[in-house]
């Protein structure tokens, strides 16, 4: 079996991949996890579509069947179009309160269909809307 110890969720924001694979680099992840990147990065478990659902838990399965995966990294982000998109914020700390919400409850959702799993949640803060500047927090 190939061993890899995480999964990384992250939004497929052009934005933040160079910042992000800085910080995966910087925190010792960076070629030690299996990567889904798709728009609002966990966003899409803690919505109500089950299908939508059902094909993310499943990647999770993937990572922790087939290489032993046991932590799960959930990285958002402000400023994002997934979130922007579904709802209608009046501030930025609306989205981020809105955002770690979710975070919080995709958490709870993977520890009860991977209980041997550590969730790692981040927040990153764009400080400019190009990414050129971003501060990766662990919350
Ligand atoms: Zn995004």
């Amino acid at each position: 079996m190939h061993k890899c110890t995480n999964i990384l969720f992250k939004c497929m924001d052009f934005r933040l991949q160079n910042q992000t694979l800085n910080w995966l680099k910087e925190n010792g992840y960076f070629g030690d996890c299996d990567v889904v990147s798709v728009a609002g990065s966990s966003k899409g478990i803690a919505d109500d579509n089950e299908d939508v659902r059902s094909f993310l838990m499943n990647q999770i399965k993937i990572s922790h069947d087939l290489h032993g995966a046991e932590n799960i990294i959930l990285v958002h982000h402000s400023d994002c179009g997934a979130y922007k998109g579904s709802y209608d914020f009046a501030t930025p700390q609306e989205e981020e309160a809105k955002q770690k919400e979710d975070i919080f409850k995709v958490e709870g959702l993977i520890k009860e269909s991977f209980p041997d799993m550590s969730v790692i949640k981040v927040w990153a803060k764009m400080n400019d809307e190009n990414g050129n500047d971003v501060i990766f927090k662990k919350i």
